[in-house]
């Protein structure tokens, strides 16, 4: 039986403050058996082989600072898409076998700036590009609650380890769901900060107007106190928001009183899974318990959101992976001349779906095409935008599901991109519209899947719905549960 150890970041540091004998490399040996049990069966960490572990424990202190900064000897996870120095960066993709990352991604070096090891990579679809994290190269993640099903996506590896027990928190990243999905899919919080809070520089980029970095944690505490410490204007990019950050676990309180939550109509629409509408229903009596008034709002441009998302991702990405060619990074086919090479290589190295959203991406930026598909989209991401606009003059957060299911069955949506697209219809709009979203444990299905309630709040206003999130989770005990194929279950 492996020995214990805590599973959130409050934890943790609290063992290595008030513990000695719970010293530091006690502790990462512990994470990483954990990890040596669990990984072969749920493949949230892509090539782990615990050698990061010795390798960090080569490089710290062996008497920890405690007090040293927030996150002083705590293990973070990294999703595969941010580059970590002197690791490899795959994107869970084959055309970046062999590719070892020169630099820090700026919010793995500002994690490593409060104290933290970044800790292996975490599985997810290839460049991001999925909700179910079956489109990596390196296997599809299974739900720890129930390992016929999918993880989500595309943070998958970031969501099961995190819920399995087997990364004390991780970053994720979302472009139109993939940190607050996998989050409701597997029982843990997902926080999509709003555009620009976090720098995006070190990311590889996906959708550059849509991506951010976000915490995937087992509480919403955890999920602040990350957030606390990536946020902020970096200078290496120029989209991050110089604004001051405020301190957003002094906003986490007990009560909700005073707020004003609204309920888009158009994300209660018919569609909805009963058992995901019965516990977000559920979470909305709790959240008015708690003090909240609660309004009906309408977000009547949503319908078009999933379209608008499909356009405008698929044409920056079709940009972005255009420097992938088997020149600058990772694996390579030899041709007859410099185009053949390029062509060779991009046809062999890449999967499926990111072929399939490079040649939507092409065709919807193409001339002819261009005024009646990526003009139109953008256009009616102003409206979308709006939209939010309108209904934050009215309340303070929005509260919805996350998704209209829970986990799919694997396998349940490979061959049907358009349902799985349709799926994301409650995430993307956040993305759209800049604003930011959490996504915070709400109940189980009749058969144990996880729920959640997504929290969307107006742009810059994490502090909101952190105290949002906070507050639902204290009056609830979602977040104790242990799912039967993560660490504790192993242990016990
Ligand atoms: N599921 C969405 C997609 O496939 C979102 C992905 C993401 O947020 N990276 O594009």
């Amino acid at each position: 039986m492996a020995a214990r150890f805590p599973s959130t970041i409050a934890a943790w540091r609290q063992a290595l403050e008030a513990k000695p004998r719970h010293n530091l490399p006690s502790l990462l040996a512990n994470l990483a058996s954990a990890i040596d049990r669990c990984n072969p069966g749920l493949n949230c960490y892509i090539d782990w082989d615990g050698g990061e572990v010795q390798k960090a424990l080569g490089g710290i202190d062996p008497e920890p600072r405690p007090g040293a900064g927030p996150l002083e000897g705590v293990p973070i996870g990294i999703k595969d898409v941010l580059n970590v120095k002197d690791q490899p960066c795959h994107c869970a993709s084959r055309i970046l076998e062999g590719y070892i990352s020169p630099y820090d991604a700026t919010v793995v070096a500002r994690l490593r700036r409060a104290g933290a090891i970044p800790l292996g990579r975490l599985n997810m679809d290839e460049f991001a590009m999925g909700s179910t994290n079956e489109n990596s190269a390196y296997g599809p993640v299974r739900n720890p609650w129930n390992k016929d099903h999918v993880a989500g996506g595309s943070s998958g590896g970031a969501a099961a380890a995190v819920a399995a027990g087997v990364a004390v928190a991780a970053l994720g990243t979302d472009t139109g769901g993939s940190i607050r999905q996998p989050a409701a899919f597997c029982g843990c919080v997902g926080l999509k900060p709003s555009y620009g809070r976090v720098s995006r520089y070190g990311l590889t980029a996906f959708a550059s107007s849509l991506d951010q970095v976000g915490p995937v944690t087992r509480t919403v505490a955890d999920a602040a106190t990350l957030l606390q410490c990536i946020a902020g204007r970096d200078p290496l990019d120029t989209t991050s928001l110089d604004v001051p950050v405020p301190d957003y676990t002094a906003a986490l309180g007990s009560e909700l009183g005073g707020l004003k939550l609204g309920l888009p109509a158009e994300y209660f629409a018919d569609g909805v899974d009963p058992e995901v509408t019965r516990a977000v229903r559920a979470a909305i009596d709790e959240c008015r318990r708690l003090g909240a008034e609660i309004i009906e709002v309408q977000l009547p441009h949503t319908r078009y959101a999933v379209a608008t998302y499909y356009i405008i991702a698929t044409a920056e990405a079709s940009a972005n992976l255009a420097r992938f060619d088997g020149v600058r990074y990772g694996a390579r086919v030899a041709g007859q001349d410099p185009l053949d090479s390029y062509q060779r290589t991009r046809a062999t190295y890449f999967g499926p779906e990111v072929k399939r959203r490079i040649i939507l991406g092409t065709y919807v930026l193409s001339s002819g095409y261009h005024d009646a598909y990526y003009l139109r989209a953008q256009k009616v991401r102003t409206l979308i935008r709006q939209d939010f606009e309108r209904v934050f003059d009215q309340c303070d957060a929005l509260l919805t599901p996350v998704a209209p299911t829970t986990a799919y069955r694997l396998g349940e949506r490979i061959d049907d991109p358009l349902q799985m697209y349709l799926g994301d219809i409650f995430t993307v709009t956040a993305n759209l519209a800049g604003i930011c979203g959490l996504s915070v444990p709400c109940g189980f299905s009749t058969t144990g899947l996880p729920i959640g309630l997504q929290i969307l709040g107006p742009a810059l206003r994490e502090a909101t719905i952190l105290q949002i999130g906070h507050a639902y989770e204290q009056a609830t005990n979602w977040s104790a549960q242990h799912p039967p194929h993560g660490r504790e279950a192993i242990q016990s």
